[in-house]
């Protein structure tokens, strides 16, 4: 069973979600506010083995901070609060300590944030799902980790070393398509990042696809919409195009990270390109 858990909503600038695309051509679906931002979700996907219970969190949102942390990103990215941890236990009657492996599709503080929460009592950060294996790409840790203009403010550093501090609770893998649990494999696509992954999911004859920052939002389907944020945008376009055809041909579930409206529904191609025909509850 796949179910979407939020952790809430947050803006980013309009003109860097959408790259090269100009501005009276994505504002059409997607307007902005009077600081240019766009309204986007932080969905992430819960994944379970009915046999075995064993249950898989892909990505964490941007979760709970220290009041500096929280209030800057109150102000930059109007991120009220984060409610993974209660949603997960209102939809699924779980808690923190049942979840037994978390998949950050790569690092950045909007996929990873959750990985670790501030605790107040204590004054300190800690990790969140203190029971999980958490599933990183090698080359993603090194990257977030690494002393680089360009992707520094992009990752929560001091939260990511609270991770590696954690050494039982930390997988790096460097490969592609490990198969998690039966079913559950991570697909290693690049684009957004050099180490980006997906996840991908069969089950029953079904297949559902969790597309990351591959293609965040419905408006990403079209190809040459790809965020200026991105890397490598010449990977993302292949890719996009690859994994689409696919997912089309075999009537994929797609997951979207940060759509506010639309965050699973099943591709379509007509006339003006690929559509998305939306599901509202996934079983
Ligand atoms: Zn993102």
């Amino acid at each position: 069973m796949i179910c979407c858990v939020n952790d809430g909503f947050f803006k980013l600038d309009g003109g860097a979600m959408f790259g090269i695309v100009p501005k009276p051509v994505w504002e059409k679906n997607n307007p902005a506010d009077e600081k240019n931002r766009i309204p986007l979700s932080l969905n992430c996907l819960l994944i379970q083995n009915r046999k075995t219970t064993a249950t898989i969190l892909v990505d964490t949102g941007i979760g709970v901070k220290n009041n500096e942390t929280r209030e800057k990103f109150r102000k930059f990215y109007d991120f009220k609060r984060s409610c993974l941890v209660e949603n997960i236990y209102n939809i699924m009657g779980l808690l923190p300590q049942d979840i037994s492996f978390v998949v950050n599709t790569h690092l950045h503080l909007d996929h990873a944030g959750g990985n670790t929460y501030f605790c107040e009592k204590e004054g300190k950060e800690k990790i969140t799902f203190y029971n999980a294996r958490y599933i990183v790409q090698k080359g993603e840790l090194e990257a977030a980790l690494a002393d680089n203009e360009r992707t520094n403010g992009s990752y929560l550093k001091e939260s990511i070393k609270i991770l590696c501090d954690n050494k039982d609770n930390l997988v790096l893998v460097d490969r592609d398509n490990k198969e998690i649990i039966k079913g559950v494999s991570i697909i290693k696509t690049g684009g957004h990042t050099g180490h980006h992954q997906c996840v991908k999911i069969v089950s029953g004859g079904r297949t559902a696809f969790y597309l990351g920052d591959l293609i965040p939002t419905v408006s990403h389907l079209n190809p040459v919409w790809i965020m200026g944020y991105d890397l490598y945008p010449l990977d993302t376009l292949y890719m996009k195009e690859k994994l689409l055809n696919q997912a089309c041909e075999e009537n994929w579930l797609l997951v979207f990270e940060h759509d506010p409206e639309a965050a699973t529904g099943y591709l379509r191609k007509d006339n003006d390109g690929w559509k998305i025909e939306r599901v509202e509850k996934v079983q």
